[in-house]
């Protein structure tokens, strides 16, 4: 695998091949892989010539420090994990190589990214948008491959790239959860054993046939804090807080 961490480098590559009849697959991801993730390089995998993967942990999307901070770190392994896959190239650049004009420029949605995720973390989507603008941008790929465990965010960047006529294609791939419903998520890491345990408990009562302030009481009893559970275009949406973990999740729903 070929890894670049300097924009220019990699336009290097990619124009050497462009114009010729290989595809490229982009997946973004912010690091400490796991089967979603691997999910979504497969699909790019299945549906490109070439796939390109980005580690960032893009620290303008983060409300908390703390959150920042403790966020898992597994470089070593996301990179075998990487070459055992048979990706051909990793992005990894710098906060200074992305962030040029230090976020003096910024995206912004001014209605779906207020609401959910977006009404208790200010600047959150603003900080997705901003950084997948950039690394759509740099990738100049044909496909790039965003998860449904972050459906909200997936709205958002696909109905971005329509709106800026952007040339790369916004697929979304399912969600993927242990086998005990969970989603998967990097964060699930600094979970203890007992609140591991306690987690699946979300999915289960999120997907449940209770009514809303129902769904709220149980999650309350069971022991996770509630940011916020409601519903929008045919979907339940859901954040928990479980020893300060931040876990989110969404399930169909007529
Ligand atoms: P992250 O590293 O959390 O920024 O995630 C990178 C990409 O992987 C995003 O498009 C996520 O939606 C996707 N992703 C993360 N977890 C899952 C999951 N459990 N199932 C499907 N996609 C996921």
């Amino acid at each position: 695998m070929n890894i670049f961490n300097n924009v220019d480098t990699w336009k290097r590559e990619r124009h050497s091949w462009q114009g010729t009849a290989t595809s490229l697959g982009f997946v973004p991801t912010m690091g400490a892989l796991h089967e979603g993730h691997i999910s979504l390089i497969k699909q790019s995998q299945k549906e490109n010539y070439k796939t390109l993967v980005s580690i960032f942990l893009n620290p303008t999307q983060f409300d908390k420090n703390d959150d920042f901070n403790n966020y898992p770190r597994s470089f070593e392994k996301d990179l075998s994990l990487l070459n055992e896959l048979g990706v051909n190239y990793l992005f990894y650049p710098s906060y200074d190589e992305l962030y040029q004009d230090n976020y003096r420029y910024s995206c912004r949605e001014n209605e779906l990214s207020k609401i959910l995720c977006g009404a208790n973390r200010t600047g959150h989507f603003d900080g997705v948008l901003t950084v997948v603008m950039k690394l759509l941008n740099i990738a100049e790929a044909d496909r790039a491959y965003f998860g449904e465990k972050d459906y909200q965010q997936y709205l958002l960047i696909r109905e971005m790239a329509q709106s800026f006529f952007l040339k790369t294609n916004i697929v979304s791939c399912p969600l993927i959860r242990e086998k005990d419903g969970l989603a998967l998520s990097s964060r699930n890491l600094r979970l203890s054993s007992a609140g591991r345990k306690k987690a699946p408990a979300f999915y289960r009562i999120l997907s449940s046939t209770l009514s809303l302030k129902e769904i709220k009481k149980e999650l309350i009893r069971v022991g996770f804090k509630v940011e916020y559970v409601e519903e929008f275009n045919n979907r339940r949406f859901g954040a928990v807080h479980l020893e300060n973990v931040r876990l989110i999740d969404n399930v169909p729903h007529k």
